[in-house]
């Protein structure tokens, strides 16, 4: 060998590789038993250098020897194989161990022989994994040189592909393992754990606080997960921490911190690695995750951190969007308390025993919505928050105050507190002041011992309270306490209620009877009204009061008062038929006028009919047709358009404003059965100034007055001498089948 021939390799200006990083020197192996041979290899490789670090040379003189060192040594780069040694094929033989038995495929093999017969260089270079085949005579000290450092380069470069494949593997384990974690403690434990096995600092550990920027300063955050020996530790916040460090680490641990806040990115500073997360825009929050290692990182190490810090980022992302849909889910954003959701979980999470000892207080607002209309929703929002706050003090100690519903606020109270009726009656009357002005708000209230419903799950004790709410409401009562019996009748209504839906679809199970109006004076028939019925069974002919609420309150009265509409329009069609039609009244609700589909149903019919108008009537009480006002009105005068009579029942029962009144469009004042029949009574002289009232005031704006529910001749004779005309009542007629009603009419035109 020429050892003049020996040179170093100018300075090269590749940019580091993450091998140079890892190593500070190449280790290659040769690989011969020609000790002068050996020898020459050794002197002719002194000195080199590859990207900035030096050759170390291991050698071994047999295949034997040198597949332990291989195997013992994962960082050799570069194999100069001899082909002849123990025998002809040993070098061979040990390219096969290297490849397939050690494994190890990165390793780059340059074989080297003295002897080119033994294994030609095409049969070796194609059968054998294998780098480059020489001739050792052909290889100066300067090929050999050049051999070595590419096949160095071209190692480190697929050692660098190597261990970013096995680094991106780790990532995409450890992104699939945070991806898992929902809550902070959880994803930041795993999140440590993952990085301590990326880059390998076991011995060490690393800590995850929260960072509020709006609060003093970094070192107040609270620690949400910590690793290894920053475990034992068991500091809370960033301070306490800090404290356990010695001064110079303290030193470098805060500088670290302190840039990565400013900088908003990531810090590797020796053995220091402070990673910076923000979810600013979603939560107000930063996170940062420290790492203290044994060593300053290797840049393979720094880069895979750097991979997985993107999914870092996305978990701390997820997790504050999470957040803040749980935020959503639990908590009322108006009013900033839980709302029935957050009620539902609690009551979920509690022992039965602690339930038995609590009680659920429900306030509702009544008119909510409407006075939503009037007064718009801010100003809602501030009487339910004036509502609460209310509340808070006068309920005093409780539990938790929800909000269950837009108009209703839930407070659960140990039974030991629970105010007792009349304090909660009292309550039931607030004046709230908003913006100085004070208000008068009407309040509902239930109150449902959690002991007596603790069979039930807490979605259905939350109804079982709503339920009770909406009874006292029914009942007039501003509070209801609930009980078994109401319960018992919940399910009755129920059982009822699906009942109603069947009759409704099978025709025929709703009867419509007639009750034959009189002229007072004549005693003739001068019309009639007509009133649903219900054939339950075969015996029980239910009457509207068991049903009529039922069907307004679950929307079904439609679809009844439709039916009844359209056997009217039947029955009469047949008297017609008969030439002894007269005049029939049919009941609706104020919801059927505020449905289109019945008064389209209606004007169909009447187009299509030839019944005139005029014989149509409908009676709608007082007390609803002062309900949604404005529309009703409108669709009352609609119907007056089309020649229908209107009339208001049960006249004088619902303390309406006598101003509304006169802009109604009715032609007839049915006074209420209760004044008749107290014509007769204790009251009597009051129910005269009624019955005398009415007929003023229908007189005053050319209505006509009935009056219904006469029972005795008296009666009649009182309403007669006061200028009433048209009445019916038990005295004359009970409500009757249409063949009788028919029979009737019948009987009365050929007399
Ligand atoms: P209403 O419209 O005021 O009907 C008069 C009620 O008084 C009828 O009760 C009738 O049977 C009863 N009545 C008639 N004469 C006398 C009497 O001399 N003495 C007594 N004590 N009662 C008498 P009914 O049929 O039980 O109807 C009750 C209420 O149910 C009706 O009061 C009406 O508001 C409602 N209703 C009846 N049918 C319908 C309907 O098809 N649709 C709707 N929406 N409501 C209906
Ligand atoms: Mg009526
Ligand atoms: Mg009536």
């Amino acid at each position: 060998m020429n050892n003049d021939a020996l040179f170093s390799f100018a300075e090269e200006t590749d940019p580091p590789s993450l091998h140079s990083d890892l190593n500070s020197e190449w280790v290659i192996l040769s690989v011969e038993d020609d000790p002068g041979y050996q020898q020459s290899l050794s002197l002719g490789l002194k000195g080199l250098i590859v990207n900035n670090a030096p050759i170390r040379l291991l050698t071994a003189s047999s295949a034997a020897q040198a597949a332990k060192v291989i195997a013992e040594n994962d960082n050799i780069s570069v194999i100069l194989l001899d082909v002849v040694m123990e025998h002809d094929d040993a070098g061979l033989f040990l390219v096969n161990t290297i490849r397939n038995v050690i494994g190890n495929e990165l390793v780059r093999i340059v074989l080297l022989t003295g002897q080119p017969g033994l294994a030609p260089r095409f049969d070796t270079m194609r059968d054998f994994d294998v780098d480059e085949y020489w001739n050792k005579v052909d290889l100066t000290a300067e090929k050999l040189r050049s051999v070595v450092t590419s096949n160095v380069k071209t190692w480190d470069s697929l050692h660098e592909l190597a261990v970013a494949k096995r680094g991106l593997q780790m990532i995409v384990d450890a992104s699939r393992s945070i991806t898992a974690r929902q809550e902070i403690h959880s994803f930041s434990d795993t999140v440590l754990q993952e990085i301590t096995r990326i880059i390998e600092v076991e011995e060490s550990g690393g800590v995850a606080c929260i960072h509020y920027p709006q609060s003093m300063s970094v070192n107040y955050s609270p620690i949400v997960a910590a690793s290894g020996e920053f475990a034992q530790r068991k500091a809370t916040s960033l301070n306490e921490l800090l404290g356990t460090l010695d001064k110079e680490e303290t030193q470098q641990l805060h500088h670290c911190i302190e840039c990565a806040v400013t900088e908003q990115e990531h810090q590797f500073n020796g053995q220091w690695t402070v990673l910076y997360f923000s979810t600013q825009d979603l939560d107000n929050r930063r996170y940062l995750i420290i790492v203290k290692s044994v060593a300053a990182l290797q840049i393979s190490h720094i880069t895979l951190l750097m991979v997985f810090s993107q999914n870092i980022g996305n978990g701390f992302t997820n997790l504050a969007l999470l957040n803040k849909l749980t935020t959503l889910a639990y908590y009322d954003t108006k009013l900033a308390i839980p709302n029935r959701n957050w009620l539902e979980r609690e009551l979920q999470t509690t022992s039965q025993t602690e339930r038995r000892n609590l009680v659920l207080l429900l306030f509702r607002v009544n008119d909510y919505f409407t006075s939503e209309i009037i007064l718009g929703s801010e100003f809602m929002q501030a009487m339910m928050t004036s509502l609460f706050d209310r509340l808070r003090c006068e309920v005093g100690s409780h539990q938790a105050i929800v909000r269950l519903d837009e108009d209703c606020l839930a407070i659960l109270v140990a039974k030991s507190n629970v105010p007792n009726k009349s304090t909660l009656q009292a309550m039931s009357e607030q004046v709230l002041v908003l913006s100085g002005i004070e208000h008068r708000t009407q309040l509902s209230i239930a109150n449902l011992d959690m002991g007596l419903v603790a069979g039930e799950d807490a979605e259905q004790a939350i109804r079982l309270a709503e339920a009770t709410l909406h009874e006292a409401n029914r009942d007039g009562q501003s509070v209801g306490y609930y009980s078994a019996h109401l319960l018992h009748s919940l399910e009755n209504r129920f059982t009822l209620l699906k009942h109603l839906r069947d009759a409704i679809s099978n025709k025929g199970q709703l009867k419509v009877y007639y009750q034959p109006k009189f002229d007072l004076h004549t005693g003739r028939i001068c019309g009639a009204e007509a009133l649903v019925r219900w054939q339950y069974d075969d015996q029980t002919l239910l009457p509207p009061d068991k049903f009529i609420a039922l069907a307004e309150t679950s929307g079904l009265i439609t679809q009844i008062d439709t039916q009844v509409m359209e056997t009217v329009f039947d029955d009469l069609d047949n008297l017609q038929s008969l030439n002894c039609a007269l005049p029939i009244s049919f009941n609706v609700s104020n919801l059927d006028l505020l449905t289109p589909d019945f008064i389209t149903a209606l004007e169909n019919r009447l187009s299509t009919s030839k019944l005139t108008s005029s014989l149509l009537e409908i009676e709608i009480t007082e007390t609803q047709a002062m309900q949604n006002y404005q529309t009703v009105t409108k669709v009352l005068s609609k119907l007056v358009g089309m020649g229908v009579t209107v009339s208001i029942d049960d006249f004088g029962t619902g303390y309406s404003s006598l101003a509304h009144f006169t802009k109604l469009a009715a032609t007839v004042l049915k006074v209420d059965r209760s004044f008749v029949a107290q014509l007769e009574g204790n009251e009597k002289d009051s129910a005269l100034a009624v019955i005398k009232m009415v007929k003023t005031f229908a007189e005053q704006f050319g209505a006509i007055v009935v009056a219904e529910g006469i029972e005795t001749e008296n009666q009649r004779d009182i309403l007669t001498t006061n200028g009433y005309h048209v009445g019916q009542g038990f005295l004359f007629s009970k409500p009757i089948p249409f063949h009788q009603f028919r029979s009737l009419l019948i009987e009365s035109h050929s007399g």
